[in-house]
């Protein structure tokens, strides 16, 4: 991704005006670096298509920093449409004891692992007294494997009898949370590898008897594509509240919650960060977001390409220096940037060689105070004046101290100053760039 839009950044820089080819171009990479987080296509399809609209309408009005503009836009929208309305991600609907909680997924997906945490969480943070039952008879570890889990995090589970299907132990298990007084109870279904008709009817049975308040799928976040396809199923079939995302400690781009999101329409309202009983956060778009972007690169990016754009600055002010030219207008630009920059630090750090002429400022004291009179001077100053300082005479400099708020003496030291740099300024250009370096490398 930072190869691909670096290019696309540097000529977003140079340019600094963005246009729709601007944002055509760097909403292309954007989307590869979507697919390559493992959104799916047409989801991502339709995401950058959102932004170009919003982008285009917006960019073309401001010119600061487009590349900046350009990400802040996708991952703005990125956030938005993760996010939706739903403002409290990890709320779940458990008023009206006892409320059933269905949760539905392939096999392997983190179902039974985010039963035991969801369970822990409602208990510790809720209060609530929750009971957790196994529906899965294909496989006899997997309900040993929820006792455990039970028995660990202190959450009961209903007592596994053999031989009863999926409906019946449904059926006992609203029974018992109704007679047993629990807040609670949470129903761990079969999963299969892949979606097949005897899964889904079943799961469609269990969800009539016990008509669930919440409906979660639990899905892998480091399957790619596929996962749509799951969650397309599940939701069409089954109907789905929410969706809970596992395995976002692994490396995954976490690409298939913006796909779960766009193919569900449900809100992402858990994800699972490990295989501990505690490794369960409420969903954070924001974090998400910048995941899917690589942010991190992004970023960096912007910054470089904003370093790009001073050096340049920076260039462009050396090559008139070199020429002898150094008016007031020059050393505005200077005095602003020092403010920007917080300083003398930044503007010599940038300007290959000036660590001598660093001292000498710093000798004289340039603290930003002192800086913005500056400049408030040279505002105060005539075109002609500024590209011309020796125009200056007794009354139009009173006029300009005044215009400005400050005393002549400041004026007169400013003008000094001015001519001291220009003097400088002078030398060095008569040096060439490289006398210049060697003359005050440091
Ligand atoms: P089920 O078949 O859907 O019930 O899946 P399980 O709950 O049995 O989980 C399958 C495997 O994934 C187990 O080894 C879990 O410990 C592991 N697992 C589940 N959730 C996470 C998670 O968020 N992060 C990691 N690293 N592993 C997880
Ligand atoms: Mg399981």
């Amino acid at each position: 991704l930072s190869e691909r839009l670096g290019g696309v950044f540097d000529r977003l820089t140079r340019q600094g005006a963005l246009s729709e080819d601007d944002v055509k171009t760097a909403l292309r990479e954007v989307r590869v670096a979507l697919l390559e987080a493992d959104v799916s296509l047409p989801v991502a399809r339709d995401f950058v298509k959102a932004v170009q609209d919003k982008a285009t309408g917006q960019a073309v009005t401001k010119s600061v920093t487009p590349g900046q503009q350009v990400v802040k836009i996708v991952h703005d929208e990125l956030v938005h449409v993760l996010a939706g309305d739903n403002e409290d991600p990890g709320a779940l609907k458990i008023d009206n004891a006892p409320a059933p909680i269905l949760m539905v997924g392939l096999q392997g997906s983190g179902k039974t692992t985010t039963t035991g945490k969801l369970a822990k969480r409602l208990k510790d943070r809720n209060g609530k007294r929750v009971l957790m039952a196994s529906l899965d008879t294909n496989r006899p570890a997997a309900m040993e494997q929820l006792a455990i889990l039970g028995t660990q995090i202190g959450v009961d589970t209903l007592p596994i009898v053999k031989g009863e299907t999926a409906v019946q132990i449904a059926k006992r298990a609203k029974q018992q949370a109704t007679f047993g007084g629990y807040d609670v109870y949470m129903l761990d279904t079969a999963g299969r590898l892949s979606i097949d008709e005897e899964l889904m009817a079943q799961v469609e049975q269990v969800r009539d008897i016990v008509t669930p308040r919440e409906t979660l799928l639990v899905v892998d976040g480091l399957t790619g594509q596929d996962a749509v396809t799951t969650a397309q199923n599940f939701d069409d079939r089954i109907g789905i509240s929410g969706v809970v995302l596992t395995r976002m400690d692994g490396d995954g781009r976490g690409g298939a919650a913006l796909s779960m999101r766009a193919v569900t329409g449900q809100p992402i309202k858990f994800v699972g960060l490990g295989e501990k009983m505690d490794a369960l956060e409420t969903f954070e778009p924001s974090r998400i977001a910048g995941r899917i972007l690589g942010m991190g690169d992004i970023v960096a990016l912007v910054e470089k390409a904003q370093e790009t754009l001073e050096a340049e600055q920076a260039e462009r002010m050396m090559k008139r220096f070199q020429k002898g030219q150094f008016n007031m207008n020059d050393l505005k630009g200077q005095l602003e940037q020092m403010v920007k920059m917080g300083g003398m630090e930044g503007m010599m750090g940038m300007m290959p060689g000036m660590q001598k002429m660093k001292k000498q400022i710093d000798a004289a004291g340039l603290d930003d105070k002192i800086l913005r009179h500056q400049i408030a001077l040279i505002d105060s100053m005539t075109k002609k004046e500024r590209a011309n300082p020796q125009l200056l005479q007794a009354s139009r400099k009173k006029r300009v101290a005044k215009g400005a708020g400050l005393e002549v003496q400041e004026l007169n030291r400013l003008l000094k100053q001015h001519r001291q740099m220009a003097d400088m300024m002078k030398k060095m250009g008569k040096m060439g760039k490289k006398g210049m370096l060697r003359n005050l490398g440091g």
